[in-house]
């Protein structure tokens, strides 16, 4: 079968009749300006989609900008049958370009991501609204304390506020808390996204001194003051999204698992540095004897260093969540002397604190 076409060459805007025919070979066709030429059916491609009564415009491969016209409802049907890419649908070609297409899409995202992750989480985490961080710290304190009731008595909650406001004494930037203690045998403290700070009963019974408390309070609010859980939460929720991207999985709920949350509990190296500095900048100002937290840290070192197990596997003690080195306690100086120290707390209050989970 040979047919009348329109071919145009893409260099010239004249349009040239040719005569086409198939041929198992591809598409031949010559014209008077038009030397033979043949195309073969894997270049061919349909520039619009085949419609029925409509022109076919087919391209090449191997001829850019050539365009071949074919006004043939017969002939078109034949060509279909015997390259049915280009009725659209599967074509391997153009699949590859597309799959290339998205990868570079995506390897940019990560790209982008990895950046981001890398230099600035602390900066974006500065970012977030109030409102939205104090949402999610609500919601992970809850997840993370599981069924452990909160300690709760009066004199209790008095101490925490007196404890509170010793520390704030001399900082007049303190970043607005909601300290609670909880139930939970495992010693270890911690700050969520939006001045959530979470103490343990464990704690209670392992402190000997408030000034103990008091500087590992300090310790947690310097990392509230320093947003470090929500760069931290920012941080893991960016590796869900680059995890995602590498697995082509949609990461699931991992995010919000338990194993997500208690990854956001970790402190990353500067963090810990920058928490202690602000906690001794905080106790100096206040008065309290900071060498009462280098002690609880010796203390938790010696303990710590020698077993690892836990009940609150989630939660993880304080040594692994503020992984305590003897770098981090040489940096804990006293206080210069002549200074008036005093005590973070009475020692009624004291006894009223450490009395708080019955
Ligand atoms: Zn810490």
């Amino acid at each position: 079968m040979a047919i009348e076409a329109v071919y145009f060459d893409g260099e010239t805007a004249r349009d040239n009749r040719v005569v086409v025919s198939l041929e198992a070979s591809g598409l031949q066709f010559s014209g008077e300006d038009v030397p033979a030429q043949a195309w073969n059916l894997s270049g061919l491609t349909a520039v619009d989609p085949p419609h029925m009564g409509h022109a076919l415009r087919l391209s090449h491969d191997g001829h850019a900008g050539a365009r071949l016209s074919i006004r043939n409802d017969a002939f078109t049907q034949q060509l279909l049958i015997a390259a049915p890419h280009l009725k659209g649908g599967f074509h391997p070609k153009r699949a590859l370009r597309l799959f290339l297409w998205i990868g570079g899409g995506l390897t940019i995202l990560a790209a982008l991501i990895y950046l981001t992750l890398n230099f600035a989480p602390q900066r974006l985490a500065v970012l977030l609204p109030d409102a939205w961080s104090k949402r999610v710290g609500e919601q992970m304190e809850a997840s993370l304390v599981q069924n452990a009731k909160v300690c709760q008595t009066p004199d209790g909650e008095k101490a925490i506020a007196a404890m509170l406001a010793n520390l704030a004494d001399g900082s007049p930037d303190m970043p607005p808390l909601r300290v609670r203690v909880y139930d939970i045998p495992i010693m270890n403290a911690f700050a969520l996204p939006g001045g959530f700070i979470v103490l343990t009963r464990g704690l209670m019974r392992e402190a000997s001194d408030p000034g103990e408390v008091a500087g590992v309070l300090a310790h947690e609010v310097g990392h509230v003051a320093h947003h470090h859980p929500e760069a931290q939460m920012i941080r893991i929720a960016g590796m869900q999204v680059l995890i995602s991207v590498a697995t082509g999985t949609s990461g699931g709920n991992n995010a919000s698992s338990l194993a997500g949350l208690a990854a956001i509990l970790k402190s990353t190296r500067d963090a810990e540095r920058e928490a202690d500095a602000y906690a001794v900048s905080m106790l100096s100002s206040a008065r309290v004897d900071p060498m009462a937290l280098k002690h609880f840290f010796e203390k938790i070192l010696k303990e710590e260093g020698e077993s690892s197990s836990s009940a609150f596997s989630n939660l993880g003690t304080l040594f692994s969540t503020h992984p305590v080195t003897t770098e981090r306690i040489e940096q804990i100086k006293p206080l210069p002397a002549g200074v008036m120290l005093r005590p973070a707390l009475s020692e009624e209050q004291w006894k009223d604190l450490k009395e708080i989970c019955g």
